[in-house]
């Protein structure tokens, strides 16, 4: 391996950047999981979990990437043959969809322009045919897309409506990034992992669950094991879980934890948001195009940008690697080759946003990839407005 002398860029849409802080915290020797200072541990991420997802219920830390809480949300509430509907949004609209089918859930794959948000209408439509249907499944921050659905309506008008189908949202790519309320929101099983907005390495998955939700594991009848929330529950009141948990992964979350709270979660939101803009005023100044439609739903996650075509986007990244040595996200899906996405979210500031585009504007040129110079100046503008930063 050629050595780098900096810092490495990791500007996925996850995993993150995690800080030091977060590492320190997990170098710490493991302690016994069945220990009283364990108990104590897991009580206080626990009541954590909570405040970060805004619910009073309940709350479930798994050892699994993101995967494993969709799973989770699944196997605990539905029954085999139990009928959903999931938008093709994205990549992972498409994989949580993919989950459900595997476990003999009767998905309805709603055709879906993926470059624009879910609406309410278009959720009652599906609703109003068919009063079975069990659950909605709508990922917040398409990933793939840089695309954000207005969730808070949704559950809004899913409530309006009356039809008895519980709300799923994969918070994967949006929790600790932008506004989410599980409780406010009506959210029956909101799913994150601890790779993105959470700045931890990947290998914690979280889920929130109303007491809709519960109710409908009451009477589920898939298979569940490792994922039971009766297990779950049962254990983590006395502070421990029913198999070995992550211990380290949980060190370095109490800390991320910790820096949340120091910042403000209104601080972390404003943050993301600003750096969201800056990168899409930094586009628009290349003269490319974002994957997001609307500003409105433009994500402050990770922004995906279309290249030219006749250019191959996955070859602008390698460059940017090789010389710049920033690691971006690839196209996925219907954007493989034809856009790549600059993560903005998890630990990072100002200069590091700024260092960031300075990369793709560098990547770009010596790639040959038509476009205008001054995207990091119109991003600059933009960041130096904002006071305090
Ligand atoms: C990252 C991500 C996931 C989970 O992926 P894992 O690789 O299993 O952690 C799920 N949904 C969205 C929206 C994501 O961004």
């Amino acid at each position: 391996m050629t050595y780098h002398s900096g810092r490495h860029f990791l500007q996925l849409p996850g995993p993150t950047n995690t800080p030091a802080r977060v590492l320190r915290a997990m170098s710490k020797a493991t302690i016994d999981h069945r220990g009283p200072d364990f108990a104590e541990l897991t009580h206080r991420l626990l009541e954590g979990t909570r405040r970060l997802f805004r619910t009073e219920h309940d709350v479930f830390i798994h050892p699994a990437s993101g995967s494993g809480a969709w799973e989770a949300a699944i196997a605990n509430t539905l029954s085999s043959g139990d009928r959903v509907v999931s938008f093709e949004q994205g990549f992972f609209a498409q994989s949580w969809a993919k989950v459900a089918r595997r476990f003999g859930i009767d998905v309805i794959q709603v055709t879906w322009d993926p470059r624009v948000g879910v609406i309410p209408a278009a959720v009652l439509e599906q609703l109003e045919a068919d009063p079975s249907i069990k659950a909605v499944l709508v990922v917040h921050n398409e990933t793939s897309t840089g695309v954000t659905t207005d969730i808070e309506s949704i559950g809004q008008a899913m409530r309006d409506s009356g039809h008895p189908a519980m709300l799923f949202v994969d918070a994967v790519s949006s929790l600790a990034v932008t506004d989410l309320q599980h409780d406010a929101w009506g959210i029956d099983v909101t799913v994150t992992g601890s790779q993105k907005g959470m700045m931890l390495p990947p290998g914690l998955s979280l889920l929130a669950a109303s007491a809709r939700a519960m109710d409908a594991h009451a009477t589920a009848t898939l298979p569940r094991s490792y994922w039971d929330w009766d297990d779950q529950k049962t254990f983590n009141e006395r502070g421990f879980f029913p198999y070995t948990p992550a211990t380290n992964l949980l060190y370095g979350m109490e800390e991320a934890l910790a820096m949340l709270d120091e910042e403000g979660m209104e601080n972390v939101f404003a943050r993301h948001d600003l750096f969201g803009r800056a990168t899409r005023a930094a586009v628009r100044a290349w003269g490319l195009e974002v994957v997001a439609r609307n500003e409105s739903e433009a994500s402050c996650a990770a922004t995906a940008v279309l290249v030219p075509e006749d250019h191959d986007a996955d070859a602008v990244r390698a460059l940017i690697l090789e010389r710049f040595d920033m690691s971006l996200g690839t196209g996925l899906g219907p954007f493989k080759g034809k856009a790549f996405r600059i993560g903005h979210l998890g630990d990072l500031n100002t200069l590091t946003l700024l260092g960031t585009l300075c990369g793709v504007e560098m990547g770009l040129r010596l790639s040959g990839v038509p476009y205008e110079s001054g995207g990091v100046d119109a991003a600059m503008n933009l960041l130096s407005e904002d006071v305090g930063r």
